[in-house]
């Protein structure tokens, strides 16, 4: 599908309005804040006002330094003020984390690459084809005849590596993603430096917490499944620090898996659960009909219920897809 509309549409919005509330999802990794960030960068450089609002929480370390620059609300409207709230990197209110009520009466635009969601958004450009936000953010850039600053650049490579797994998950014939992510490199990004950012500044418990979940890790469906979990007395005990992929990439290494569930229990009766496939099963449709979303590939989802419900109603799900 050719996007060019809808990136003329987002242009046009962001030339009429001055103030800008640029949300995204909660629970927030690199490629959301890092498009908030790079767009109100830019917006900045235009002379606009950009809100960066974000409810957190911050437990990934290579966004760790960024949680100063967000505000964890919505400013309240200021005279005469006509903003534009944008979201990033989700496609709907909800998914924010901010109540509908604190969002002002405003023209919204949605940019997001997850095929899941509503026609939430008065302007839209979703594309879930594209592998970031970051790439979206910057297409909006070159577009409108600028380039990132080097800052901007570095910010708009880590959400890129984040989501493609530092580019094991670019799929055959997408040069022109790469062409892109190349001239970041040329505005300033360093490949080793966010390389180092996104592998290093762990914490020791967090390692610990990492061999603990493997360690617990059960096969289903003749070695096609892969479970574990984690939950609020192993963060109690070794600090609640998000693991960056590195769990996930360890699970999928093991002969003959195709999917893997990690659930985390909080200590409230609800479960998060993370989803990644490394076949055509698609854990976007699993996580969507447990109320969640995301890819093909990697998804997630909140269920109610402790560890035992959770780990019985996935598996029941999955036997379907494992016919
Ligand atoms: P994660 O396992 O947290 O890295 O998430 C993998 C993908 O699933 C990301 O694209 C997330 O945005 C998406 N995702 C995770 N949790 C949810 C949720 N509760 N609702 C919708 N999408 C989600
Ligand atoms: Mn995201
Ligand atoms: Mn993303």
């Amino acid at each position: 599908m050719n996007h060019d509309s809808h990136i003329a549409s987002v242009l046009k919005a962001l030339d009429d309005h001055d103030t800008f509330y640029l949300l995204g999802h909660e629970d927030p990794d690199a490629d959301c804040l890092g498009s908030q960030r790079a767009l109100g960068s830019w917006l900045g450089r235009r002379g606009k006002k950009a809100h960066l609002c974000s409810v957190g929480p911050w437990g990934r370390p290579e966004i760790f330094d960024w949680e100063p620059l967000f505000i964890g609300k919505i400013p309240p409207l200021e005279d005469g003020d006509q903003p534009l709230i944008v979201i990033l990197d989700c496609s709907s209110p909800e998914r924010t984390g901010f109540p509908d009520t604190a969002l002002p009466e405003a023209v919204t635009c949605v940019i997001d690459h997850h095929a899941a969601g509503s026609d939430f958004g008065d302007i839209r450009y979703v594309d879930p084809l594209c592998p970031s936000t970051t790439l979206m953010i910057q297409k909006l850039i070159e577009t409108a005849g600028d380039e990132p600053t080097a800052e901007e650049a570095e910010i708009l490579f880590l959400g890129f590596c984040t989501d493609t797994g530092y580019f094991r998950h670019v799929e055959p014939g997408r040069a022109e993603p790469l062409e892109a992510v190349s001239r970041l490199v040329a505005a300033g990004a360093s490949p080793a430096e966010t390389f180092r950012l996104l592998a290093g500044g762990r914490s020791l418990g967090s390692r610990k917490l990492l061999g603990r979940v493997l360690e617990r890790s059960e096969l289903y469906f003749d070695g096609r499944l892969v479970i574990s979990w984690e939950n609020w007395k192993d963060w109690r005990e070794l600090g609640s620090e998000r693991d960056s992929d590195m769990l996930y990439q360890l699970m999928m290494s093991i002969s003959g898996i195709e999917a893997a569930a990690v659930i985390r229990e909080q200590n409230d009766g609800i479960c998060t659960v993370g989803f990644r496939s490394i076949t055509n099963l698609d854990v976007s449709d699993i996580a969507r009909f447990f109320g969640g979303g995301g890819h093909r590939k990697a998804a997630g989802c909140t269920m109610s219920g402790d560890l035992h419900d959770v780990t019985e109603h996935l598996l029941q799900i999955f036997a379907d897809r494992f016919d």
